[in-house]
């Protein structure tokens, strides 16, 4: 069964809680990206304030079976990498958009965007401007995780501080003393800077080098 599926909602509608005090989701006649929650093979979207809804589920034959008012949309969810210096994010079609830089039109991805090595390039706009992808690290990252993500990212600019001072001495030693951080944080910066292409790899001699300055 598949991960996340893209729904279209035909007949909007506000969800709201038992005794009708609260709101609890406002659905609009458009496209969802829902995703399965694996416990109880059911498939749930967010509304625009990020309000959960069910939108369909697994039925005991393993087929879907969604909720009345909606369908499967006719496009395929894009699930796409993107790098940037905060790590390598899985987005999903509700954490990006493409939009002209010229009409400010919005739409969806499509595969034709997607050029060699999964870069992103996103075709012409109809009235001819250029377009842009644009994805928002909130809806992949609760404020915790983008703080932390963000702690890292300074981490790792400091260690390559410290490695062009130091070239010859590109170890866990070198980060734990200089940058005040324990053993397991200090491994985890010499992995993500390995990933990342800026050290080498523990060479036969037992040291890393600087390979991007
Ligand atoms: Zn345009």
């Amino acid at each position: 069964m598949e991960k996340v599926i893209k729904v279209k909602c035909i007949d909007k509608f506000t969800l709201r809680n038992h005794a009708e005090t609260e709101v609890l989701a406002e659905v609009e006649e458009k496209d969802y990206v829902a995703e399965l929650h694996e416990e109880t093979e059911e498939y749930f979207a967010k509304d625009d304030q990020g309000r959960e809804f069910l939108v369909g589920e697994i039925n005991i034959i393993g087929e879907l079976v969604l909720q009345d008012g909606f369908k499967m949309s006719s496009d395929r969810v894009i699930l796409i990498k993107v790098v940037d210096k905060l790590g390598t994010h899985t987005l999903m079609s509700n954490c990006f958009v493409v939009q002209c830089l010229k009409c400010k039109k919005e739409r969806n991805l499509v595969e034709s965007d997607i050029k060699e090595n999964h870069k992103i390039l996103p075709e012409k706009c109809e009235c001819g401007g250029k377009n842009e992808f644009k994805y928002w690290l909130d809806s992949v990252y609760t404020e915790d995780e983008y703080k932390e993500l963000e702690r890292k990212a300074e981490l790792k600019e400091q260690a390559v501080d410290l490695f062009r001072k130091y070239p010859g001495n590109i170890n866990i030693n070198l980060l734990k003393r200089h940058l005040r951080i324990g053993l397991i944080t200090a491994n985890m910066l010499l992995e993500a800077l390995e990933n990342d292409g800026v050290i080498s790899h523990l060479g036969e001699n037992r040291k890393r080098t600087l390979l991007k300055s």
